[in-house]
């Protein structure tokens, strides 16, 4: 099989393939931003990411894939939080990588081998900025700041084709205070007391004490776990300017060499058709549907239904429809005899992925083949291995916190108080709770609790 992935940078299709002559496949992923919980737009990232990583394992074997995904724990969000709250950087950001990193098993996503901090790296960050400032792709600010020189790399601008008056808007956001061109961005913010509280750490050479900027991060990281080169660096749609212009310049002009193979970048995830962020607070944790009764497994598989490199919109039906379609896979797999025949399930699941990531192409290969062969002649190996893929793990069941038929209620039932049709909502709280199960209504929203026996 040969994985065919869209590729951000030549705009075409390209087979992924290690570049290393030891054969290793290099893959660096953004990771979030630790200062609030993560959100399921950030997990369809984060979930079609773990695709590509099953996919790379099937193809070159676990033991020649690399992953590394950063935690960004130190930034003007994290910042902004801290100043928010009151309360130190260290403990905003571990209290929401750990909320991240349970999400994300809850998820079956495959742990990177190496979770970077930016934190844990301003030893790189800052060797990274002292090069760039001695190749004279850096200057220093009067304030101590240090920023990266765009006119220095003429290449600027090639991942997103941006045309230069956009790229000045794009870049402008941050700190225009200092900057020879408004389009240069920071490398290193000089510490303001009353704006970073105690975060700061000492500078580059001849610049003051202070922070990276958020985009160097990337480059030190990736460069220090990876290399200078890596076969795959990928990341959500909003990522690609200029965050990823920038990552580009840095590692291109420190390293003299080309910084990736192959960029790919997955759509977004929409709510009631805008995008779902934390700074608009139209988003749905994973929590927040764990406690209405929906299983994880389902979360992840209503975010594979929509091909990643279209938007998504989220829907709490698509949730339903996803927890029926993995009892059928359950129920299936419990009568698959050991061995089982000779169909082979895996290959069309396994192709529609290779083929540029279709999700739905693989979901609808898998559920046409089962629904048109029987059991006894499916192969119980490949079927596992179209699961694998996938990242369905059938035995999770355990964390479907209730039942499908009570979360289908308590949605209908919602649906009915919201619709102001009291009578039809009354009934069938009476018949969740002779199910035992009882709904707990806030304005906007609702908890589904068992009832105490
Ligand atoms: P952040 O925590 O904001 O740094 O984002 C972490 C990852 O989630 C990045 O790769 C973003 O591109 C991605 N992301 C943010 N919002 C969405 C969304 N609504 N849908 C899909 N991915 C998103
Ligand atoms: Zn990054």
């Amino acid at each position: 099989m040969a994985i065919r992935l869209f590729d951000s940078l030549s705009r075409e299709l390209r087979e992924l393939k290690p570049a290393h002559a030891d054969g290793v496949y290099r893959f660096y992923n953004c990771g979030p931003t630790v200062y609030a919980p993560a959100h399921l737009g950030n997990f369809r990232t984060f979930v079609v990411n773990d695709v590509v990583r099953r996919l790379l394992e099937l193809e070159f074997g676990p033991a020649k894939v690399k992953h590394v995904r950063n935690l960004t724990d130190v930034d003007d969000r994290t910042i902004g939080q801290t100043q928010k709250e009151k309360r130190p950087l260290a403990e905003i950001t571990k209290r929401w990588t750990d909320m991240f990193q349970a999400d994300c098993e809850a998820l079956n996503c495959l742990r990177p081998h190496v979770e970077p901090t930016a934190t844990g790296h301003i030893r790189e960050q800052v060797d990274m900025i002292d090069v760039l400032l001695r190749k004279g792709n850096a200057y220093r600010a009067p304030d101590g700041s240090v920023y990266f020189k765009i006119s220095s790399f003429p290449e600027y601008g090639a991942l997103s084709r941006i045309k230069e008056r956009e790229l000045k808007v794009t870049n402008s956001v941050f700190d225009a205070d200092h900057k020879d061109d408004v389009g240069d961005f920071a490398l290193w913010k000089a510490h303001k007391p009353e704006e970073d509280g105690d975060v700061k750490w000492p500078g580059p050479d001849g610049a003051a004490a202070g922070r990276p900027g958020w985009h160097i991060e990337c480059s030190a990281m990736s460069k220090k776990h990876l290399g200078d080169t890596v076969d795959l660096h990928t990341g959500g749609v909003d990522l690609l300017v200029p965050h990823h212009e920038n990552e580009i310049a840095q590692s291109q002009c420190c390293n003299g060499t080309a910084f990736s193979h192959h960029w790919y970048h997955s759509e977004h995830l929409l709510v009631d058709g805008t995008t779902m962020s934390k700074s608009k607070g139209n988003y749905y944790t994973l929590g927040d549907l764990v406690a209405k009764g929906y299983s994880p497994m389902a979360v992840r598989y209503a975010l594979l239904m929509g091909h990643p490199r279209k938007q998504l919109n989220f829907t709490l039906d698509s949730l339903h429809a996803a927890e029926s379609a993995l009892k059928s896979l359950r129920t299936l797999r419990t009568s698959l005899p050991a061995g089982g025949g000779s169909f082979d399930v895996g290959a069309p699941v396994v192709a529609a992925l290779a083929d540029d990531l279709n999700t739905p192409g693989a979901l609808g290969a898998l559920f046409t083949v089962i629904n048109s062969t029987r059991p006894a002649e499916i192969n119980t190996a490949q079927f596992d291995r179209a699961m694998f893929a996938l990242g369905f793990d059938l035995s999770l069941q355990v964390q479907l916190s209730a039942p499908t038929e009570i979360v289908a209620l308590a949605a209908k039932r919602w649906a009915a108080k919201q619709a102001k049709d009291f009578a039809t909502a009354d009934a069938l709280r009476k018949d969740l709770s002779a199910a035992g199960w009882s709904m707990l209504d806030s304005k906007t929203d609702y908890k589904l609790e068992p009832l105490k026996k």
